[in-house]
């Protein structure tokens, strides 16, 4: 999940973790299809589908687009992970009932190894993406690199924390190893 700055205060009630936990439902709710291409090698312990609503080509589309951002990273790192791409008409239906920040493009779920990623950030999407212009001033290439470095810092350390997750995304922009904050871990298990 993606916080503008001035909204990562207070910590200690660990709110995305519990908005987290709300989204259990969402792979069930929504029917995926298979994506077709999945042929990159930094990418086979990497699974990728798109959710109900896309045409092939749309989902062939956007995924290429999805992994080529993705590629610039470790992701095989994660082992087995899946990236969900989820058209950007059913976005808000489906954060929003969770309590999750509409404006957020793209939000990790741990358990299921799973990370959702917004179609507006994927494809030009008119009215959405000057929303999402408006709230966090990049451009649709930057937010998809920023979004999924910061889901990559979630993903890494399995820490819902949004502060931790920002870290990790710096050192992931700066092309360096990849540390997690322990005490985090250990408050969480
Ligand atoms: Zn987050």
């Amino acid at each position: 999940m993606l916080q503008v700055s001035q909204a990562q205060s207070n910590d200690g009630k660990k709110p995305s973790a519990v908005s987290d936990q709300q989204s259990t439902s969402t792979v069930a709710r929504l029917p995926l299809q298979p994506a077709h291409d999945v042929t990159n090698q930094l990418l086979t312990t990497q699974q990728f589908v798109c959710s109900s609503g896309y045409t092939q080509k749309q989902c062939h589309e956007q995924l290429m687009i999805l992994k080529k951002a993705l590629a610039v990273y470790p992701v095989q790192n994660l082992g087995r992970w899946s990236w969900i791409l989820v058209r950007s008409p059913d976005w808000k239906g489906i954060l929003v009932p969770r309590g999750l920040d509409e404006d957020s493009p793209a939000f990790t779920f741990y358990p299921k190894r799973e990370t959702f990623i917004e179609e507006a950030l994927v494809s030009p999407v008119p009215v959405r993406e000057r929303e999402l212009l408006v709230k966090w001033s990049m451009s649709r290439t930057s937010l998809l690199d920023f979004a999924i470095r910061h889901e990559l810092g979630h993903a890494f350390c399995n820490d819902p924390n949004e502060q931790h997750a920002d870290r990790v995304a710096k050192l992931l922009e700066q092309k360096k190893a990849v540390t997690c904050e322990t005490t985090a871990r250990a408050e969480r298990r």
